[in-house]
């Protein structure tokens, strides 16, 4: 398989850092960017359903919940 290396994520958002740990497991060397230069949060917090939390679970981000498990 071909893959791009490095790779450049454009974009420091949710969306742009989301974009970062499967390429990273799989040994692509990733830099994430951002042209805001007071890049930081915005809002008060997140809520996240069940398939996000599976997805950062294999992405490593967040423990992998477990059947069963609920979260509140
Ligand atoms: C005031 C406010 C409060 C919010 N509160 C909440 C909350 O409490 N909970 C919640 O879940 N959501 C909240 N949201 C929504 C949430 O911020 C967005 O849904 C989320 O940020 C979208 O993520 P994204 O990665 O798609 O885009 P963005 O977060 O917009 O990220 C895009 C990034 O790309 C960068 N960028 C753009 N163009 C370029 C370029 N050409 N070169 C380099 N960098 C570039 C930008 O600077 C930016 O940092 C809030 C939004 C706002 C505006």
């Amino acid at each position: 398989m071909t893959a791009v290396q490095p790779a450049l994520v454009v974009g420091g958002g949710p969306a742009g850092n989301a974009a970062t740990p499967f390429p990273r497991r799989d040994g692509i060397d990733v830099t994430v960017i951002d042209a805001d230069p007071g890049w930081g949060a915005l809002g008060s917090g997140i809520t996240l359903g069940g398939n996000a939390l599976r997805v950062l679970g294999q992405a490593g981000v967040t423990p992998a919940p477990q059947p069963g498990e609920h979260h509140d």
